[in-house]
């Protein structure tokens, strides 16, 4: 009988991943433990109970400490991996008076950075000449940027490059959260359940999601299509999309549609409104 691993989980807080890629750097412990959540690799709605959670990242926003509280509920240990775990890390330093006392002459206090009330994009300042979009762009995305191909010719959306068939026939009652098995290979992911926003996304990341099987969040910012559109307008074809090609019920269309899962990167899609933000041009995005 296959022997029982002890369950654990990563909780990511406000930090910058790294210590997550150290972990995934290593592999031993796959052999020890079973992962069953890591926002970076496997997404989930709720941490489940687990026998060891590590926790990265410092406490910075609202929603950290209500994870955080919420985590601790369903772990038998709690371990505060990394620095920003254990001190809340470089931005913790730059709110710290004591610290800053401590450490900084009174002429260098004044250069630490002190945390804004809110993080803005940048072109809220400045007026930017191009846009690389993408979490993270790919390779092949900086190599457009930097040395531009002449013969580029970019796709429509994500679903020009991902090549998955569309079925009229093959209607999912409900949309699963995270993978299960192995999609099929040939058909859309949403026929097979997954909401996938690939219609809706820009193209150039050659679908390096959903061809392996796993369905594109929209991190490469919207289609062209999108761009002139107001929120609500792009929120409600994605809805659309989802309507047609499936028959799950509205609410779970809507209630996935504003799920950690999507909204981590569909909220972005909101900062190309050409009606109520500064119009990002089509040409300026690579
Ligand atoms: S899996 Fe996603 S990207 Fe591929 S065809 Fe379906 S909707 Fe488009
Ligand atoms: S498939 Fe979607 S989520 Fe994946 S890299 Fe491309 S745009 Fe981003």
């Amino acid at each position: 009988m296959a022997r029982q691993l002890p369950k654990f989980a990563v909780l990511q807080l406000s930090g910058c991943a790294g210590c997550e890629v150290s972990l995934l750097n290593s592999t031993e412990w796959l052999y020890n433990f079973e992962l069953v959540y890591m926002p970076l690799v496997i997404s989930a709605s709720n941490v489940p109970s687990v026998d060891v959670l590590l926790v990265s990242g410092g406490v910075q926003t609202s929603e950290d400490l209500y994870k955080l509280l919420r985590a601790v509920n369903s772990a038998k240990e709690i371990v505060a991996v990394g620095t920003c775990a254990i001190s809340g890390g470089i931005t913790n330093l730059g709110n710290r008076d004591d610290v800053r006392q401590m450490f900084l002459s009174e002429a260098e206090r004044f250069h630490l950075p002190r945390m804004l009330p809110k993080c803005h994009p940048i072109d809220d300042y400045v007026e930017v000449d191009r846009y690389l979009s993408g979490c993270p762009p790919t390779p092949e995305l900086f190599m457009q940027l930097l040395v531009p191909d002449p013969d580029y010719v970019p796709k429509r959306n994500v679903c020009q490059e991902c090549g998955r068939k569309k079925l009229k026939d093959m209607k999912p009652d409900h949309f699963f959260y995270s993978q299960r098995g192995s999609p099929d290979p040939d058909i859309c992911l949403i026929n097979q359940g997954y909401p996938c926003v690939g219609t809706s996304t820009r193209a150039g990341c050659n679908a390096l999601c959903t061809k392996p099987g796993h369905p594109c969040v929209g991190c490469r910012g919207p289609s062209d299509a999108f761009i002139d559109k107001n929120a609500q307008d792009w929120f409600d074809s994605i809805g659309k999309v989802f309507e047609k090609m499936t028959d799950v019920p509205t609410e779970e269309i809507q209630a996935i549609l504003r799920s950690p899962q999507l909204s981590l990167f569909l909220f972005q899609f909101a900062d190309y409104d050409h009606v109520n933000k500064k119009p990002r041009p089509k040409e300026k995005i690579v």
